[in-house]
Parts: structure tokens; C-alpha cells; sequence
């Protein structure tokens, strides 16, 4: 299901633009607009979920999918060495800001915990 007042749905319909740098079936991988890294990608189900909290068992081969995509980008930017961050936020507390599921991948500099 597509929505199409969504940013990150229209991104992977390319109907927006976005660097993206991988793709599949299920998975889009594109270069965040306002970089918090020097490496900041987001990795997102190309079907419509708002949060983490949308998921369902179903879902529990897509979650895989985020996060073998990911670890797979991360080795690409040559992240694996020295590490990197994945980061999912949800909900208004935590910073959420587009709500279609995302995970963040941040590399490239020192990562702080906890986090702010
Ligand atoms: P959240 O705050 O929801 O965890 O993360 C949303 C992320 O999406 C932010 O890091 C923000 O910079 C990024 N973002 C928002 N709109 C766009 C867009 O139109 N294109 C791209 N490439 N990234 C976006
Ligand atoms: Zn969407």
C-alpha cells in the first residue's frame, strides 16, 4: 500500500528524488537529506509502515531484510572496522519526524551514548 502524501513512499516510487543507493523488491536504501555523518543512509520497507510499532510476525522477514541491507551498505562504505550506528526512532519523543518505517545508518565519526 502506497500513500501518496508520503515522502518516503513517493521516494521509492521515484516519484520524489533522493540519491538512492540500493534497491530490491522490498527495500530502498537512499542517502538522508540532512546528513548527520559523514555516512547517513536510510533503509526503508518500500510498503507503507508508519513505525516499528505497525510490524506484525508477517513483518518479521522484512525487519530482517532492513537490517541485512544495512549491514551490507555499511561494509560498502567501509564502516565495518572501525563501526557505525543503526538507529530506528519512534514516536514524537524519540525524534521521529516521517512516519514510514526507517532505519538510520550513521558511520563515519564517533557515535556518543547515551544518546541525546
Ligand atoms: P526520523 O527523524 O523520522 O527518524 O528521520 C527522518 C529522516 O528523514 C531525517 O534524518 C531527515 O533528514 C530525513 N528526510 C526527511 N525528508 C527527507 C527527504 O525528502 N529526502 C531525504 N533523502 N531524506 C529526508
Ligand atoms: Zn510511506
Amino acid at each position: 500500500m502506497k500513500e501518496t502524501n508520503c515522502i518516503f513512499c513517493r521516494i521509492a516510487e521515484r516519484q520524489a528524488p533522493a540519491k538512492i543507493v540500493y534497491e530490491d523488491d522490498t527495500v530502498v536504501a537512499f542517502e538522508d537529506l540532512h546528513p548527520q555523518a559523514p555516512v547517513h543512509l536510510l533503509v526503508i520497507p518500500r510498503r507503507h509502515l508508519p513505525s516499528l510499532q505497525a510490524v506484525t510476525a508477517e513483518d518479521e522477514p522484512l525487519l530482517g531484510r532492513l537490517f541485512t541491507v544495512a549491514a551490507r551498505l555499511a561494509r560498502e562504505h567501509q564502516l565495518e572496522s572501525k563501526g557505525y550506528r543503526t538507529v530506528i526512532n519512534n514516536g514524537s519523543w524519540a525524534g521521529q519526524s516521517v512516519f514510514h518505517l526507517h532505519v538510520h545508518l550513521l558511520g563515519g565519526r564517533v557515535f556518543r551514548w547515551p544518546p541525546g
